[in-house]
């Protein structure tokens, strides 16, 4: 039982076990891919076959139609397959809705992919799940001690203090559905109004049984009238909003260096802070750390001997 050290590791199509002859949200079309959740940058088109959740089968296939897949093998959370020698268990991430942690079993190591996670509590989607591991693999996106993530209700409620119309650009996927819910529920006084391509991507929550709230479709003799009405619109229809009259832009992210005004922003992350990656490490309780998307290096300062933390990006 000892950890490999060659267990994962980067190709040009993207993250791949060889032990398992599969790839991990492979960046280019492959034989076999196992991918956490439905964001473009983790779930591309034209795999021949792909194992994930329902959900994330269902928003690839609105997505990509008859290029989401050659075969989807669908798997439930806490249900094990197996892909070559390794067995495989799909674990909630709490990111968006379908998405999910890879745990890897192989040899009697445990070996778990976080993908995208988040800790803060979304009512669109299932909460993270914690299991042990031996080796967390982690997205470092924010893992920097400076990033500390505010808190999204407190966000939320800024909407309470704008008496016109909102134009609130935010990610169709994942994003808008969170914003629809806790509109719902901290702002519930606003009306909101929703861009038609963020309707079908509404309807694939709600046949899974996550209704986001209420809301109904743009429509232009809605916006006329001053009735405290939020529009939520993707970012390509956002910037073409550029010099829109009567309303107040606002754009719903977690990136603190997007380039956007701070007063223009909702700083609402789906991604883990400095903090719930501590957390995640006091959950999971692995031996080693091995960091992705990002910089692990502040990570590995902080276990110092504690826990050997490797960089693999
Ligand atoms: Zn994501
Ligand atoms: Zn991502």
């Amino acid at each position: 039982m000892t950890i490999k050290d060659d267990f994962l590791s980067f190709n040009t199509h993207g993250l791949y076990c060889k032990y398992g002859d599969f790839y991990l949200d492979p960046k280019e079309p492959v034989q076999t891919a196992v991918i956490s959740h439905a964001h473009a940058d983790h779930a591309i088109s034209g795999n021949t076959n792909v194992y994930c959740t329902a959900a994330t089968a269902a928003f690839m296939q609105l997505r990509y139609g008859k290029n989401a897949a050659k075969v989807f093998n669908i798997a439930a959370y806490n249900n094990s397959f197996i892909v070559g020698d390794v067995q495989i268990t799909f674990i909630s991430a709490g990111h968006m809705l379908g998405s999910a942690q890879v745990l890897m079993e192989y040899d009697g190591v445990r070996y778990l992919y976080t993908g995208d996670y988040k800790l803060q509590p979304d009512a669109t989607c299932e909460p993270i799940e914690w299991v042990k591991t031996d080796v967390l693999i982690t997205e470092s996106t924010f893992a920097d001690p400076e990033v500390l993530h505010p808190d999204p209700v407190a966000e939320i409620q800024k909407l309470n203090d704008i008496k016109i119309n909102i134009l609130l650009g935010a990610y169709g996927l994942g994003k808008s559905q969170r914003l629809i819910q806790m509109i719902n529920e901290h702002a519930p006084q606003k009306k909101i109004l929703v861009h038609h391509r963020i309707m079908p991507i509404n309807a694939i929550y709600e046949k899974h049984g996550y209704s986001p709230g209420v809301y109904q479709m743009y429509s232009r003799r809605l916006m006329k009238n001053q009735e405290e009405y939020v529009y939520i619109v993707p970012p390509f229809t956002f910037d073409s909003y550029i010099n829109a009259k009567g309303v107040k832009r606002l754009f719903a992210s977690g990136w603190k260096n997007l380039q956007v005004n701070k007063n223009d922003t909702l700083f609402i992350s789906d991604h883990v802070d400095w903090n719930d990656i501590l957390q995640a490490v006091e959950h999971t309780k692995p031996t080693q750390i091995w960091t992705l998307h990002g910089n692990g290096t502040h990570l590995k300062k902080y276990f110092g001997d504690d826990i050997f933390v490797k960089i693999l990006n």
